[in-house]
């Protein structure tokens, strides 16, 4: 019996959805481990190479310039993004810091960095969970569904998306929108920190529960967290920040009855803003 070979591609694409491989980032393929091209004419030619014993086995393939990930512990690699972001004092030169750091593997599957959306002189920023895949393409959050419909909340209270800060726990997207790991919000939130302490807002919401555990400390769930006041303080903030946290849209958009209890918290949040 001869098999189908769709049987075997089909077999291949789920065996890749399962591994969190759901997206093309090329129209073609490239083949890694394919020697560098030859240099171009007219480029310097490198030193004959001294002559070498004849390999006796496998000849090896040329040497290729990979970039290794840099084993190393995920404290060693939270002291350092402390270090990193506690050095930036402009959002941009923190963005400039995240694009070169390395201690976080989500970096290395990710297409963009997803820093952030919105004013530097934001009085709200919003912190929800992770990038999804269009803001993986776009290289900023809330870009899909879920923030689309973020955006119409912040609208219906009277307030333009361009006015707030827009980010997430982790920046840059999880394999496959796989929940970020405790390791992976751990190394990033002191990035997230370094947000809020240079825009030093009025309030700060968590959007969803996987931020309201990593930035306010509660494993109570999103649905007792929901709707209440909190202050948010670290050292390099000059006063705390009044806190809250909402369901994330994207649960909204899976229970809309849920929307109700959403729209009296973003009037709680108007009504703080006002009295600030
Ligand atoms: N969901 C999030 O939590 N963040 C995004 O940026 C997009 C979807």
């Amino acid at each position: 019996m001869t098999r189908d070979p769709r049987s075997d591609a089909r077999a291949t694409l789920r065996w890749y959805l399962h591994a969190g491989i759901d997206e093309a980032v090329g129209d073609a393929p490239i083949d890694r481990l394919a020697p560098p091209p030859p240099p171009p004419s007219g480029a310097a030619a490198e030193p004959p190479a001294p002559a070498r014993a004849k390999p006796t086995v496998d000849t090896p393939r040329p040497t290729q310039t990979v970039t290794p990930a840099r084993p190393r512990s995920a404290e060693s690699a939270v002291r350092d993004a402390v270090s990193v972001a506690h050095h930036a004092t402009t959002l941009e030169a923190l963005r400039a810091a995240l694009e070169a750091f390395d201690g976080c593997p989500l970096s290395r599957t990710a297409t963009n960095l997803v820093f952030g959306r919105g004013s530097p002189d934001a009085r709200m920023v919003f912190i929800g969970e992770a990038p999804g895949a269009e803001e993986d393409r776009q290289g900023l959050p809330f870009v899909g569904p879920s923030g689309k419909l973020l955006d119409r909340m912040l609208l219906s209270i009277g307030v333009d998306p361009s006015e707030v800060f827009i980010s997430n726990t982790v920046f840059w997207r999880p394999p496959g929108n796989r929940n970020p790991t405790t390791a992976e919000i751990a190394t990033c939130m002191p990035f997230v920190e370094r947000i809020i302490e240079l825009i030093a807002p009025d309030i700060l919401v968590a959007v969803g529960g996987p931020a309201a555990g990593a930035l306010l400390g509660r494993s109570d769930g999103i649905g007792r967290v929901r709707g209440r006041w909190f202050n948010y303080a670290t050292a390099g903030l000059s006063r705390p920040v009044h806190a809250t946290a909402l369901f994330h849209p994207a649960y909204l958009l899976r229970s809309p009855g849920q929307k109700r209890l959403a729209w009296r918290d973003m009037l709680g949040i108007q009504k703080k803003l006002e009295s600030l």
